[in-house]
């Protein structure tokens, strides 16, 4: 799903590296999560992935694609295998749970009776099938991630790719965030979490991958954070 080599990165020719040789693999079907302090390089090796930004040198494949190499043309087509989650949320606020997920069909041409479909599911997988005519502002922050969240699934993505998704939620409601992210995991989608929540990577037992000003410092198959560090 994502491969790097020799990756390295920085945001203008005299500044320093903030990603440095960058060498991963993530295989489809992982769960996968991110760690490190602010200004590790989490959301650049996140915003590389998803080609918000080129990479300065060393390669960077996404589903087999080389993302120095990718004709512009070619970006929405990759963007539209990757559903994204964002720490806050970036919805639509004064619009209903159901208009903001019919929104991203709409924008990838999906038929009006295929979005009637397809909302509701992933409404209901995400535990909010009675909310779907209430409007966002009215919603608590667990319940708009996980609008987010059925947002960022119903393009049916290969990957999901999360920045701290839990970042403005209190502990219980994180749980239930990335509960659902799991069960979203095994349903077979590669998922990318990059957090600060210590408690979450101790408790879910996943790939932990540590990065530490820019350099990736440790690779644990069922990690925790604690070890990481
Ligand atoms: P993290 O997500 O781990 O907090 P970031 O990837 O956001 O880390 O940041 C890594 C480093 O890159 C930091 O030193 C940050 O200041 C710098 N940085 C991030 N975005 C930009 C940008 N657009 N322009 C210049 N420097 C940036």
């Amino acid at each position: 799903m994502v491969e790097t080599a020799g990756l390295y990165q920085r945001y203008d020719n005299n500044s320093d590296y903030v990603l440095k040789n960058i060498n991963l693999t993530i295989n489809r079907g992982e769960f996968v999560f991110i760690v490190g302090a602010s200004g590790a390089g989490k959301s650049t090796l996140l915003k590389l992935m998803i080609r918000e930004i080129a990479p300065t040198s060393g390669t960077i494949k996404v589903f087999g694609q080389d993302l120095k190499r990718i004709p512009a043309r070619r970006i929405p087509y990759l963007r539209r295998n990757i559903g994204i989650v964002f720490q806050d949320f970036r919805l639509l606020e004064e619009r209903t749970a159901y208009d903001n997920i019919a929104f991203a069909l709409r924008v990838t041409g999906t038929p009006w009776w295929e979005i009637r479909r397809r909302v509701p599911r992933v409404l209901e997988m995400v535990g909010l099938k009675d909310k779907e005519r209430c409007r966002v502002c009215d919603l608590s922050g667990g319940e708009q991630q996980r609008v987010g969240i059925a947002r960022a699934i119903v393009n049916r993505p290969a990957m999901i790719i999360a920045d701290e998704p839990t970042g403005n939620l209190d502990p219980d409601t994180s749980l239930e965030v990335m509960n659902i992210l799991r069960d979203i995991n095994i349903q077979g989608t590669t998922i990318v979490v990059a957090t600060h929540d210590q408690e979450i990577v101790d408790r879910f037992q996943k790939r932990v991958i540590y990065l530490e000003k820019g350099r990736l410092v440790s690779d644990e198959k069922k990690g925790a954070y604690i070890r990481a560090l």
